[in-house]
C-alpha cells in the first residue's frame, strides 16, 4: 500500500496535506478526543466557543494560557519535517504554528493561530508569543480585550483561508489527510473537493475519511510521513 501511495506522490505535480491535531500528537500537544485532551476537567466544546468567553473570559483566557506554555516548549515533529522537507502545501486545522516552525511555508490556517491575539473592540490583531501573559484576560491599546485568534466552535471560518484551502485542494493531484478526525466540518468536507486528486490518508485509527480514501495508512504520521515522502 505504501508502495503505490509513494508512486502516486513522486508522479504527482501538486501535492497538498491537510492536517489535524492527530500530527502534533507525538510532539506532545494532546489531541482534544484523545488522552489528554482535558483541562481541569472541562471538555473542548465548553470553552472554546464565544459564549464561553462571554460568560467567563479569564477561564478561557486561562486555558489558553496553559495551551500556549505547553506548545512552547515543544518541538515540531518528524512528520511536519516531512512535510516541510519536501514542499507539500499544508493546510492545517492545527492552531499551534509547528508547521512554521518545521520550516513549511505559506501554511493555510483554517483554524487560526494560537500565538495571534485580537481585540474584540477595535479588531486589531497583533502575534504576541509570550508565555505565561502578564495579564489575563490581556488588553488592547485602546482597552478593548484581546481574545485568542482562534477560530472557535459555531464561529465561521476565515474567507481568505477557506478560498485558499479549496483552491490548493480543488488543483492537487494528491491529498494527504493525517492525523484528523474528519468530524469537524467544514474543513472535513474539504476532502469531498479533491475528486481529482488521490486520496492518502495517514491516520491511527479508521475515520469517516477512510471510505473516501485511495489509500489508508494506518499508523503514526511522525513514522509513516518520512517513509512515503522519503
Ligand atoms: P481530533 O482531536 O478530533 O482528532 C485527532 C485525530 O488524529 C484522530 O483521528 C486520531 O486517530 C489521530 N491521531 C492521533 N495521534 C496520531 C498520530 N500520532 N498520527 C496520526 N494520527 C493520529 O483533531 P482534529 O480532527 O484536528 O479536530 C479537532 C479540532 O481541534 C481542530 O479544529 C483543531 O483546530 C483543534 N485542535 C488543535 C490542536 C493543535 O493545534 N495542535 C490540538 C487539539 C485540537
Ligand atoms: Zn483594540
Amino acid at each position: 500500500m505504501i508502495q503505490t501511495a509513494r508512486e502516486w506522490l513522486r508522479a504527482a505535480r501538486s501535492v497538498v496535506a491537510l492536517t489535524g491535531a492527530g500530527i502534533s500528537a507525538e510532539s506532545g500537544v494532546p489531541t482534544f478526543r484523545g488522552a489528554g485532551g482535558l483541562w481541569r476537567n472541562f471538555r473542548p466544546e465548553d470553552l472554546a466557543t464565544p459564549q464561553a468567553f462571554a460568560r467567563d473570559p479569564k477561564l478561557v483566557w486561562e486555558w489558553y494560557d496553559w495551551r500556549r506554555q505547553l506548545i512552547a516548549q515543544v518541538q515540531p515533529n518528524a512528520g511536519h519535517c516531512a512535510l516541510a522537507r519536501a514542499g507539500v502545501k499544508v493546510v492545517t486545522q492545527n492552531v499551534d504554528g509547528l508547521h512554521d516552525r518545521a520550516g513549511s511555508s505559506d501554511v493555510v490556517k483554517l483554524h487560526g493561530d494560537i500565538w495571534v491575539l485580537r481585540c474584540v473592540g477595535c479588531g486589531e490583531s497583533r502575534r504576541d508569543e509570550t508565555v505565561p501573559l502578564a495579564e489575563l484576560p490581556p488588553r488592547c491599546a485602546c482597552g478593548g480585550m484581546l481574545r485568542p485568534g482562534v477560530v472557535w466552535f459555531g464561529e465561521a471560518l476565515p474567507p481568505r483561508e477557506w478560498q485558499a484551502a479549496e483552491d490548493a485542494v480543488a488543483r492537487c493531484d494528491v491529498l494527504l489527510v493525517v492525523g484528523t478526525s474528519a468530524v469537524v466540518y467544514p474543513a472535513a468536507g474539504l476532502v469531498s473537493l479533491a475528486r481529482a486528486a488521490r486520496v492518502i490518508e495517514v491516520n491511527m485509527e479508521e475515520t469517516p475519511v477512510s471510505r473516501l480514501a485511495d489509500a489508508s495508512l494506518r499508523g503514526k504520521a511522525g513514522e509513516i510521513l518520512p517513509e512515503l515522502l522519503r
